[in-house]
């Protein structure tokens, strides 16, 4: 099969694979090329409502995924593969090498493969309940060079355990975490709720703006952190937070944007539903030496509708799922009347449908951003700052 590569001069990415993988959805255009079509695409979708400076790309927009996820199955001669699902069905795509993910956690991926099929261990047959390894997920600290594989296995059951572990480690002894999550549920979630450390410490640490950060493996985290500290500082400059300052950080996932932020606020309150986010955020305030931030885990909708009925907030920053907010949490927003908002979003449309209920209830649109952090697929990132109209 042909080589995927990397065209310098037009900083294209040409991928065997893109077609049936369907994540990089501009493979074969220039650079320059898609980041018209994004910035297009954005105006497209904000019109009416605001506009938005040309996009921020990347420099180098290669091997810029920090977090690898491959499902493990067998091909038709039985050999193990690891790769994606094909666009819109079951079928897996095997990938031996991928220009968007860490190339350091592509060799560890083909070491499994590898050693899968020397430890015999069966790939999990979604239908029949039958086979060992589901998916492998990896993440990486692209500042500490923390490496963390998690094995999703069907069975808490691991055969050979101690020597997979040890033969891992042997060929690739820069990981330094190896976890095994149980996954035997029958739908199309990548992890089980069960996490069992099977090498180091279960979770890894990176740094970014100047914080350090534990990371979990079923927590979010950006997945490109060079672009996410450009895009983390233009957040926070536009919120203009100062020391009497009381600033909202919702949907905070592991608490970085309220950590970051919390250097100039008078306190923060940080709300978050996944429960080992908000476990690793508690942790990352006190890694940091931040007293100043609180967390909920609780819906931020609902954590709003309770928070609004007597308390105030002079900022709220918000970053939710791709789903977007929701309008209890939004009309709750509307109730508390922050004087700043910093929309975060990674899904375009979502952002305009909330933007368009802020904007009937008193909010302008004073500054925008976007930001490429998901270079040759078809997302974006972008940043809305909205204050109270004067009345
Ligand atoms: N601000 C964080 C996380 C953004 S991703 C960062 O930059 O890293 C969105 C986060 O919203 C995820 O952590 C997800 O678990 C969380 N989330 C999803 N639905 C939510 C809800 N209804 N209430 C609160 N948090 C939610």
């Amino acid at each position: 099969m042909a080589q995927s590569s990397f065209n310098e001069a037009d900083r294209s990415i040409h991928c065997p694979y893109s077609e049936k993988c369907g994540a990089c959805a501009y493979a074969g255009m220039t650079y320059e090329g898609e980041l018209k079509v994004k910035d297009a695409e954005i105006k497209k979708t904000f019109a009416g409502i605001c506009t938005f400076p040309p996009i921020n790309g990347m420099y180098r927009p290669v091997y810029y995924r920090n977090k690898v996820h491959a499902v493990v199955s067998g091909d038709k001669d039985h050999s193990i593969i690891t790769g994606t699902y094909e666009e819109g069905t079951h079928n897996v795509v095997a990938v031996e090498q991928c220009m968007i993910e860490d190339k350091q956690c592509n060799a560890i991926m083909n070491t499994l493969r590898k050693l899968f099929a020397s430890f015999k261990y069966k790939p999990y047959d979604e239908d029949s309940k039958q086979g060992f390894i589901r998916h492998v997920l990896m993440r990486k600290g692209f500042s500490t060079k923390e490496v963390m594989v998690v094995l999703v296995t069907g069975d808490i059951m691991f055969p050979s355990k101690n020597n997979f572990v040890k033969a891992l480690l042997d060929e690739q002894p820069e990981i330094t975490t190896i976890v095994q999550n149980v996954n035997n549920m029958g739908n199309s979630m990548v992890l089980g709720s069960r996490n069992k450390t099977l090498y180091g410490k279960g979770y890894i640490e990176d740094a970014l703006c100047g914080y350090r950060f534990r990371i979990s493996p079923s927590s979010f985290y950006q997945i490109n952190p060079a672009q996410t500290e450009k895009l983390y500082k233009t957040a926070i400059r536009m919120a203009e937070i100062t020391k009497n300052d009381t600033v909202i950080d919702a949907y905070c996932g592991i608490g970085t944007i309220g950590i970051v932020a919390s250097k100039n606020a008078g306190n923060v309150i940080a709300v978050e539903l996944n429960k080992d986010a908000v476990h690793d955020a508690k942790i990352n305030a006190e890694l940091n030496k931040v007293t100043n931030i609180r967390f909920v885990n609780e819906d931020a909708g609902e954590f709003l509708v309770d928070y609004a009925r007597e308390k105030r907030a002079d900022v709220v920053i918000m970053d939710p799922p791709r789903s977007g907010s929701t309008p209890e949490f939004l009309n709750s927003l509307l109730q508390i009347q922050p004087s700043r908002i910093v929309y975060i979003s990674c899904n375009p449309e979502t952002q305009a449908r909330d933007l368009q209920l802020l904007l009937k209830g008193g909010y302008q649109v004073k500054e925008t951003a976007a930001y490429d952090l998901f270079p040759h697929t078809g997302h974006v990132e972008t940043v809305v700052l909205l204050s109270k109209v004067d009345k």
